[in-house]
């Protein structure tokens, strides 16, 4: 079932849109947990890690090269930054497309606070 990233993949919602090419779109949360947070999604509709298969791995491969390159492009690379990919309940996933959140720009708390 599509989800609202997919309707932000299709340009049928507006979304802060930092980086897009053939397979992937990056945008800005719109409700930011830190100074930098990046949302970065395949245009692929997969539904989280545990969905992904083989087939999917050179292009999550890829998408993590792209990581790298926004959070340069977004000047929070030499700093640091984290990377979280959110898996179902527990994992507090509320968005059923995989995407990772880059966060940055400032330190980042502690996992689970
Ligand atoms: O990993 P999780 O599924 O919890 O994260 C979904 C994220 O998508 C949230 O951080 C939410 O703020 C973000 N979101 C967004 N734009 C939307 C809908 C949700 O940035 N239109």
């Amino acid at each position: 079932m599509s989800t609202i990233f997919k309707k932000i993949i299709d340009k049928e919602i507006p979304a802060n849109i930092v980086y897009e090419d053939n397979d992937f779109v990056a945008f800005r949360d719109i409700n930011p947990q830190a100074k930098v947070h990046i949302l970065v999604i395949p245009k692929k509709e997969i539904v989280n890690l545990n969905e992904a298969s083989d087939e999917d791995a050179l292009m999550l491969g890829k998408l993590q090269i792209l990581i790298a390159k926004i959070a340069k492009d977004e000047g929070i690379a030499d700093d640091g930054y984290r990377v979280i990919l959110n898996v179902n309940k527990d994992g507090g996933q509320e968005v059923f497309h995989i995407h990772y959140h880059i966060l940055g720009g400032e330190k980042i708390g502690v996992l689970n606070s």
